[in-house]
């Protein structure tokens, strides 16, 4: 799975969150960019999301967070479940996240600042990234796009 920023496909309408940090036992102080990224297959429903973290533009850590239960992830991967990926549900940090700042210090601090809102957004820009990569050269909305275009034609 190939993973990418939701603010590459969606553009404008996404809205990164930066959270500063002072006296932190765990971490080091300054601001945090949490980049939430999507994976690019358009038929694929993992309903997660990878997130980047940086710190004074340094990738120090990533976080997986699935925002279903662990049920639909269990019965979406089937047969292909593995121990691996078996705890896609809630928050953890990846296993290929770089080692900038404390693993167990990012996780508790995401899991301080997750609350309905921001599951809510990440639940949107999941899907206006998907539908916007069904909609690229698939012809699935061409129909609809070609109409439009007509319209507009029409009008003087
Ligand atoms: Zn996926």
């Amino acid at each position: 799975m190939e993973f990418i920023p939701a603010g590459k496909i969606i553009g404008a309408s996404h809205q990164m969150r930066t959270v500063g940090i002072r006296d932190s036992r765990q971490l080091p102080d300054g601001n945090y960019r949490f980049v939430d990224t999507y994976c690019k297959d358009p038929s694929c429903d993992c309903r997660k999301t990878m997130i980047l973290v940086f710190l004074k533009d340094v990738h120090v850590s990533t976080i997986n967070f699935g925002w279903e239960p662990e049920s639909y992830y269990q019965e979406w991967m089937g047969s292909k479940a593995d121990p691996i990926t078996g705890e896609m549900s809630g928050a953890s940090i990846d296993i290929t996240s770089p080692d900038g700042v404390s693993a167990k210090g990012m996780l508790a601090f995401f899991i301080a600042l997750l609350d309905e809102d921001w599951i809510a957004r990440f639940r949107a820009h999941y899907a206006a990234v998907k539908l916007k990569l069904s909609g690229a050269g698939q012809g699935k909305n061409d129909g609809r796009r070609t109409r439009k275009s007509r319209v507009r034609l029409r009008r003087p």
